[in-house]
């Protein structure tokens, strides 16, 4: 069965439908990019397949079982322990240094604080990011920050790393980089990536494209659905 799937979702805010019906299954160690026109949906999709949001009709299946049946609590501590999150503009803490930032979902699991610094900084080397552990957020650059968030994304080794405009922020080459450093790292470790992203040329970047319009999911043009 797929390791993350929304089956005829729909979500309104207030009056404002979002999801008419949007269904996705995404399988084990795949990298989709969701893509569409602003306001289609994309983002509320997202959030309805990590438990942030729940579906106001329709189902979604983590690994099988249904978790937007989940309270908040239980859908809290899945996000936490299953899931990984990158969005646009990092959305770093600004308060922690960059390592502590990279360090909180372990701290979140609890791990303890040493053990938890020690992980977050294995990520800086290899992420271009070495000598920045202990700069905070106004002291990096955007695609820097990016790549710390990225770092905080993967550091506990989620079963799925949920991704929104995760490039939206950056110029188009640094965009690059990070979805480079982002593919690469997911399919080292198997994990399923479930990106959002406007750009075709991000979107390049996964294994399969997906549409949203209007609140529906479709095939790309040009592909049997
Ligand atoms: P996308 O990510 O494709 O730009 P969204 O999922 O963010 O689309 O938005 C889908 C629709 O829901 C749009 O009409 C948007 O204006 C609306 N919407 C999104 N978030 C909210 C919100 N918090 N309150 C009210 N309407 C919202
Ligand atoms: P995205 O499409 O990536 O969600 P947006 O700029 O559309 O980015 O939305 C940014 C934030 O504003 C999100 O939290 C979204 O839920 C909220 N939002 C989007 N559209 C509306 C809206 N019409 N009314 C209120 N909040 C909205």
């Amino acid at each position: 069965s797929p390791m993350i799937e929304a089956r005829d979702v729909t979500y309104a805010f207030g009056e404002t439908p979002a999801l008419r019906g949007a269904s996705l299954a995404v399988g084990a160690g795949e990298v989709v990019a969701v893509m569409g026109p602003s306001g289609s949906g994309k983002s509320t999709l997202l959030h309805c397949l990590a438990g942030i949001l729940r579906p106001d009709s329709g189902e979604v299946r983590f690994d099988g079982a249904r978790i937007d049946t989940l309270g908040e609590a239980d859908r809290s501590a899945l996000r936490r322990d299953s899931f990984g999150f990158v969005f646009q503009f990092g959305q770093l803490v600004p308060e922690l240094t960059a390592a502590e930032n990279v360090a909180l979902p372990l701290l979140l699991r609890g791990v303890r604080r040493t053990p938890a610094l020690r992980a977050a900084r294995g990520w800086f080397e290899r992420l271009g990011l070495a000598g920045m552990e202990h700069r905070r957020s106004g002291e990096l650059s955007g695609g820097q920050a990016q790549r710390v968030a990225l770092a905080r994304g993967l550091v506990a080794e989620p079963r799925v790393l949920f991704a929104d405009e995760p490039t939206g922020a950056l110029d188009s080459l640094t965009g690059e980089e990070v979805m480079t450093l982002l593919v690469d790292a997911a399919r080292e470790k198997g994990t399923t990536v479930v990106l959002v992203t406007h750009e075709a040329r991000i979107a390049a970047y996964a294994d399969r494209e997906v549409m949203v319009r209007d609140g529906r999911v479709n095939a790309p043009a040009g592909v049997a659905s």
